[in-house]
Formats: C-alpha cells, structure tokens, sequence
C-alpha cells in the first residue's frame, strides 16, 4: 500500500560511478523507502552520530515498523525526530594514489637533512561503516567521496612519513630506501590496519611506492651504488663517468649513437682499462745521450762501453756531467751539448762532488747551500 507523501530512496547509478559515499540530498521520513542494493549499505545519521545501517540488499518500508531489519529504524525515528539523513556507501574496494605535498624532511646520517617526496597505490574499502561516517561526515562534515578519499590520501601519506621515521630510527639511509621499497610497502600495510580503524578503513593492498630524492642526493647515491657494484674509487668513478658522456656524445664517433646507459659505463669502463695499462708503459725514453769517442770523434751511446768505429774504451771520455740537466758531457766542452749549459763555469758541491753552475746557490743534486 502506498501512503501519500511517501519517497523511494535509492543510489541512482547515474550518482554512484567512483563515489565511495552519497548524502542523501534531503532527510528521510517515517513514510519514506530505503531500497539497498547487493553493493551498498544504507547509514542513517542524526545529531553527529550513526543510528543504524542496513547491509542487507532489499527494499524496505519504514512503515514496516514490525519487520526484524527496519523496526529499530523505525524507533529511532519515532518522537518528535522523525527524520534522519541516509548516506549510502559502496562496498567495494577503492584504489586510490598518494603522493606527497610537501616534501618529508629525513635527516640522514651521511647527507644530512633530505627532502624525500613519496608516491604510491593503494587498494581500500569501508570496514565499519559506523565509524566511517561518524569519522568522515560527522567530525569532518564531508559531503562528497572526493573529499573523503583526499582524506584518506593525506592519511597514507602521514603513515608512510611515519613508518620511514621508525625505519630510520633503525638505520634506515636515503641510500637504502630504493632497495628497501618492498619491505617499506610491507611495513605501511601491516601498520595501516591500526591506523585506518579509526575511519572504518581497510588499506588491503600498498604498490607502486616510490620515493624521490633530491636530484643532487639522488646523484650522489647512485654514484656510491654504482661505485659498490663496480668496486671502483670516486676518482675512477668520475673518470669513467666522463668517458660514458664522451661516448654518448652523437659525435662521439661509433661509440655515440644507439649505445645505451649501461653500454655507455661498460664503454667507459674499457677505455679507462686501457688508459691505465697505457701509464703503466714505461715513459718514452728521452733522446739517447751520446758519448763522443776520445780517439776518433765518434758518436756513440752513452750506454756503450766501446767506441762502435774504432773499438776504444769510451769509459775514460765520461768525464763530466752536465750540472744542469745531468747529460755527459764530452771532455773539454764548453757547453752541455743537451742543454746548452755554460760547463766551463763550474764548481763542485763540497757535500757531494756534483758539477754546480757557478751561479747556483744551492746543489742541484743534494739540496746544501754551496
Ligand atoms: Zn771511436
Ligand atoms: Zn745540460
Ligand atoms: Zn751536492
């Protein structure tokens, strides 16, 4: 039988989409309808407070004041309230992503204070619908479920700073954090269940965390893991850091184009291989110092013993050593053939013996004032 001034309730499709929770645009009265549908659960709330829910899909009269499900409903609106706002909510799981404001600042022990930027997924749903309104539209007085999930956002956000304080206080690093993201995530959901009680919420699933650093600490920490993989110093690190821009540089040659990042550090890394076994060969020799033969003028290596032309004992020419670049001079030269030194202009150092410049102060060879 239908009584006139009567209303049917329901979540029009049209309403519900994404929407987490919708408030009845007007108040419920005692002749109105409720329907409920498999996915939703109707909350009536009056003075701040929840005064009950239907979770069971049906369409109920709440003139129907004898029926198991309406008839407590239907007390609580007897009096002189007979009215009381309904706000539906939706079953379902939600997803939902967070990300950070403004930057959490961590100090750690190697770089100091860091401002770390988080983002992330996440999967909920309403757990206690009794606590979910109070929470979001009785304390809060939200309307919409965009200003709900932003809530619930902010809140995830709160939690990851806070399980990344707890996770520093035992040694979490900034450096750490990329390969701790797992872990970190694990950490979030156990956490949210005692967090997320209190707004009739249930977080079942955390992915896709990210956590950004600053650009010049995030410079610096792939530096050092890059450093641990390779087992490389600093110095070689940022020798093989310039040798990998080098080789990407398009005109770079062959090297250049299609080489990707870690081809490029493999790149990097060869040449720097080969620079070093390229110091390890032995400097080129200077110009050979020649010797010239006392018996038949002769050029000869220094290094001989034996004048190549005529055979004679070059020994005995090794009179004298430059005092100024140390090549032997042939006996009775003016100037050092090597340098051009004045020769004839010498003293000898009365420490060590050497052939001195008579202008020196000090011995070329052994360091005392002449
Ligand atoms: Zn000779
Ligand atoms: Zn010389
Ligand atoms: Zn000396």
């Amino acid at each position: 039988m239908s009584i006139i001034g009567a209303e049917t309730f329901k979540w029009e499709d049209a309403d519900k989409r994404n929407n987490i929770m919708f408030r009845m645009p007007r108040n419920i009265r005692f002749n109105d309808n409720i329907v409920v549908r498999e996915d939703e659960i109707a909350v009536f709330f009056r003075d701040g407070k929840v005064l009950a829910y239907i979770d069971r899909p049906d369409r109920y009269a709440l003139t129907s004041i004898n029926a198991p499900v309406v008839g407590p409903i239907v007390k609580l609106l007897s009096g002189v309230q007979q009215q009381a706002e309904v706000i539906y909510l939706q079953k379902r799981v939600f997803d939902g992503k967070f990300g950070s404001k403004q930057p959490y600042p961590f100090r750690d022990k190697e770089f100091g204070l860091v401002n770390l930027r988080v983002f992330g997924e996440f999967r909920y749903k309403i757990s206690s619908p009794a606590n979910f309104v109070n929470q979001f539209v009785g304390t809060l007085n939200f309307a919409t479920s965009a200003e709900v999930e932003e809530r619930i956002k902010e809140q995830v956000v709160i939690l990851v700073y806070d399980v990344l304080g707890d996770m520093k206080n035992q040694g979490l690093g900034v450096a750490d954090i990329a390969s701790n993201l797992t872990t970190i995530e694990q950490v979030i959901l156990s956490r949210s269940k005692d967090h997320f009680d209190l707004y009739g919420i249930l977080i079942d699933k955390i992915s896709g965390l990210y956590i950004s650093l600053p650009e010049e600490v995030q410079k610096a920490v792939d530096t050092r893991s890059s450093m641990q993989v390779l087992g490389a110093n600093y110095i070689q690190y940022q020798t093989g850091q310039a040798m990998r821009e080098a080789a990407q540089n398009p005109s770079g040659g062959a090297a250049g184009a299609g080489v990707g990042v870690g081809a490029g550090i493999g790149m990097g890394w060869t040449m720097l291989d080969s620079m070093r076994q390229a110091q390890q060969v032995p400097p080129a020799a200077p110009p050979q110092a020649t010797i010239q033969c006392p018996r038949c003028g002769a050029q000869n290596l220094a290094t001989n013993k034996f004048c190549a032309e005529c055979g004679s004992p070059l020994t005995g020419a090794r009179t004298s050593k430059c005092p100024n670049c140390r090549a032997d001079v042939p006996p009775g030269s003016k100037f050092c053939p090597s340098c051009g030194a004045n020769i004839s202009s010498t003293k000898k150092c009365g420490n060590c013996g050497a052939d001195v410049p008579v202008t020196s102060k000090f011995c070329p060879e052994c360091g005392k004032p002449l």
